[in-house]
């Protein structure tokens, strides 16, 4: 039956009209459910289905959405232009993934950020295939008791009532994937296949009779339990993922992926699991295997905390990979950090990924900091870590009425399948009538929305109906909205607002000018501390003289947060700086046209533009973190009054703010399509997957000769560098004083036992020079060999003076192969 297909591949979480057609199944039907098509279709009537069947107009808007799912599934998309250097499939490692709120997999960004980047693979025909688990219980569901504190509820899902289908083999039994224990132990696991569009998701569930109780309970939340547990789940994701997917690509017929991507630490045992195999079938030693899975592996780092980095003890990993199949002592260096006791996670994801990747430009910078200790010797800046910053999903995102108007249309064709972003001009065509009535459209919706949940929740928490009427004039659609919605960990700051309790007070009661604010978020289970931020900040909305203007909503989850994005006027962002990642929600808002009100962190210090929003002074210097509190509150509470609130209050002759709108019109326009995940998943096509394919194949090359080659040559530089010397360096032609636009001609003699010239790259580094010798702004040269006598090897390069002040140069060897993605790579560098 079409409409079980239909219901099967989740591209109905993204496509209108296909939620149109399950709305008209049953309109109140489909409103019980929560908009879950599953549920629809199980308990929609027979007698219904019978009269729809005979419905012609019915029928034929079936076909229509039926024919378009099917265009959509095979006609060719962007990647298909791209030739046979495209890699023939990708495999992407998740811990979790956001996709619908009926497929409750998710914690927070990083899930949502996963599922937007399978869900726009999927619109450009990339043949990604996504790997994780399916927990049983999901995150957790999240209330409030009387007193406002955060109860968790951990609901049943039952893999049956999900769009996810088990693999099977062609007897019809299911795929059992299996991961060894300690002590003999096994872990089974079946797999399910949730259908993105094109792109499928292999999720991985070891709620299933094989297993021994413990067993069965490895896929059971997410982020709960714990270390063994965790590690359990790990070993599952990596391990098993893999294993998992070689079943599924010879079930189906799939292409083996030829690059793995990790997104965060929490799956790096799939390169583990992929040098087992390589050493089981092609009798790589470890080294080798390492070369060869290396080449084909990216990894994405979201953490700019210390504290946030996955870390096992060591002898946890010891105990659980004594009988694997990778030597101890190859494993445990994958993971080494300062801590001898500790086994790292991002250090693997490291270790194991020749290409690495921060999530927005700051967040490249300060992971190039953090991670700096793997290559010793290196400036910071030269830390082989580059940066993607994250995009958004815009049709999961966007209101249809704003889409259906032409706001996400650029003259230049569709902005998705464009090399370079354009912007969004269509929005140029719509009056500034239009786009204001809009947005007052789409405020209205979120304070329906609103009054609905706080009646919801305050007869959850106790109260009786005769108390919950205030709900139905709770909020208001013409008073300007901010919303403030994500999850709550300290950094994140969910009460800096409540810093001056009567300052807000103020702002929220103003007789002509009032404001209105929307808070959402979970606290992680095991963190008190966010409950108790919680708990003060429904407490300062359940006050009676202010509840009609600020609410804390429970139950965060993407089915809430499109109404937020949607409907708010501003979004607000204050973590602190920089330990935001990138973050997304801003970006969700800005493809509706919201303001963001934001402390120049993560995606908002690279794309903040002067017009698209207000951008908080951050007092980073300040050590103290209450005083810095103190001073970003009060930059906050100065931008709502002074700037944010006149602005959208300042009306024209016909009633419209028009310098509010010309902001929103020009967020559309020039932020939209920056923050596609179009965008984001065609740079991580073209900066990472193409080359990391042509590394793997490269690698497996006639046999895998070049992966073997490799290991041994870097074998013999590791083992020879600590004898490189520069033994000597002249400079010529510039005399004492320097001058501009002449040239300075270098000579360096470097000593090279047991290697060749062409081992290593010579290079003259030059730049300016500061008190302390330090070398800054620096340019590189490659210097060439001029002569050798024995391991003595003489180097000339000729450097241009193209600056004035202080001047200075240096001689460096580097290691050098064709098979190195970055010169930085082997962590080894000698100087003059
Ligand atoms: C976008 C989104 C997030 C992530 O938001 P950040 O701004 O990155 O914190 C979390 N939860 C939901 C439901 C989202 O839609």
């Amino acid at each position: 039956m079409p409409l079980a297909q239909l219901v099967m591949n989740l591209r109905w979480s993204w496509h209108p009209d296909t939620r149109d057609l399950f709305e008209a199944l049953d309109p109140d039907l489909w409103r019980t459910c929560g908009g879950d098509p599953v549920k629809v279709l199980g308990e929609v009537s027979a007698a219904r289905l019978a009269t729809l069947a005979k419905d012609r107009r019915f029928v034929r808007r079936l076909s229509d959405v039926v024919e378009d799912l099917d265009e959509y599934l095979t006609a060719p998309h962007w990647y298909q232009s791209l030739g046979a250097e495209a890699p023939a499939s990708i495999a992407y490692f998740s811990a979790e993934f956001g996709i619908t709120e009926v497929l409750p997999q998710y914690s927070g960004g990083l899930g949502i950020l996963a599922g937007d980047h399978l869900k726009a693979a999927s619109d450009l025909g990339v043949p990604l295939i996504g790997l994780g688990l399916l927990y049983r219980a999901g995150y957790f569901e999240q209330g409030l008791s009387a007193d406002g504190w955060q109860l968790e509820h951990y609901p049943a899902l039952d893999p049956h009532g999900l769009p996810v289908k088990l693999l099977r083999q062609p007897d019809g039994s299911a795929v059992v994937v299996s991961v060894p224990l300690p002590e003999g132990r096994t872990l089974h696991a079946h797999v399910w296949r949730a259908q993105v569009g094109r792109v499928s998701l292999l999720l991985l569930d070891s709620d299933i009779e094989e297993n021994a109780p413990t067993e069965r309970g490895v896929t059971d939340r997410l982020y709960g339990g714990d270390e063994d547990h965790r590690l359990r789940q790990e070993m599952l994701l990596g391990i098993g993922g893999v294993r998992a997917l070689r079943a599924y690509c010879q079930l189906t017929g799939t292409p083996a992926p030829e690059v793995f991507h990790a997104n965060e630490g929490h799956a790096g045992f799939q390169g583990v699991e992929r040098i087992r195999e390589l050493t089981e079938s092609h009798g790589l030693s470890f080294g080798e295997a390492l070369q060869a899975v290396r080449a084909g592996t990216v990894f994405t780092t979201h953490t700019p905390v210390p504290a946030g980095i996955d870390r096992f003890p060591r002898a946890l990993i010891e105990r659980y990979f004594a009988g694997f199949g990778v030597p101890l002592e190859h494993l445990i260096p994958l993971g080494a950090e300062d801590d001898p006791a500790k086994f790292n996670m991002a250090h693997m994801g490291l270790r194991l990924g020749q290409r690495a990747n921060g999530v927005s430009r700051l967040h490249g910078e300060v992971s190039r900091g953090m991670f700096s200790d793997l290559w010793p010797g290196f400036d910071e800046a030269d830390v082989p870590i580059g940066s993607i910053t994250n995009g958004v999903h815009a049709p999961t995102w966007t209101a249809r009425e704003l889409v259906d108007l032409g706001t996400q249309s650029s003259s230049l064709g569709d902005p998705n399948e464009r090399e370079e972003t354009t912007s969004f001009d269509g929005v140029d065509r719509i009056s500034a009538g239009e786009l204001w009535s809009i947005r007052r459209m789409l405020r209205g919706r979120l304070v329906e929305e609103v009054r609905r949940r706080l009646r919801e929740t305050a007869l959850s928490r106790g109260a009786t109906e005769a108390e919950v009427g205030w709900t139905d004039a709770a909020f208001d659609p013409d008073v300007l909205t901010i919303g403030f919605a994500r999850r709550v960990p300290s950094y994140k700051r969910l009460t800096l607002m409540l810093r001056d309790p009567e300052r807000l007070k103020a702002l929220l009661l103003d007789a002509d000018r009032p404001v209105q604010l929307v808070i959402a978020g979970k606290s992680h289970p095991a963190d008190d501390g966010g409950k108790q931020l919680i708990q003060q900040m429904v407490k300062f909305a359940d006050d009676p003289a202010v509840r009609h203007r600020i609410a804390f909503l429970p139950g965060y989850d993407i089915g809430m947060a499109r109404y937020l994005y949607w409907g708010c006027d501003v979004w607000l962002n204050n973590p602190l700086r920089p330990l935001e990642a990138c973050g997304t929600s801003g970006m969700k808002a800005a493809l509706n046209g919201g303001l963001n009100l934001s402390i120049r962190d993560g995606w908002w210090d690279e794309w903040f533009d002067g017009q698209n929003g207000w951008a908080i002074p951050t007092a980073d210097g300040v050590a103290d973190p209450d005083r810095r509190d103190e001073v970003e509150a009060r930059a906050i509470y100065e931008l709502l009054g002074s700037q944010v609130i006149p602005r959208f209050y300042e009306t024209d002759r016909d009633g419209i703010p028009s310098r509010w709108v010309e902001m929103v019109r020009h967020t559309l326009r020039e932020t939209g399509p920056k923050v596609l995940a179009t965008r984001m998943v065609r740079d991580y096509v073209q900066r990472l997957y193409v080359p990391a394919a042509g590394s793997a194949r490269v690698m497996a090359d006639g046999g895998y000769a070049p992966a073997r080659e490799e290991s041994a040559w870097r074998a013999r530089v590791h083992e020879r560098w600590g004898a490189i010397r520069v033994a000597h360096v002249e400079a010529t032609g510039a005399g004492d004083t320097p001058e501009i636009g002449t040239t300075l001609a270098l000579r360096a003699e470097v000593e090279l036992p047991g290697l060749a010239p062409a081992d290593v790259q010579v290079q003259a580094a030059y730049g300016r020079v500061d008190d302390a010798d330090g070398l800054h702004d620096v340019t590189t040269v490659p210097m060439t060999l001029e002569h050798a006598d024995g391991s003595r090897h003489w180097f000339t390069a000729t450097v241009p003076l193209e600056r004035t002040g202080a001047f200075g140069y240096t001689v460096r060897v580097l290691p050098d192969s064709a098979h190195l993605a970055d010169p930085a790579e082997l962590g080894l560098v000698t100087s003059a």
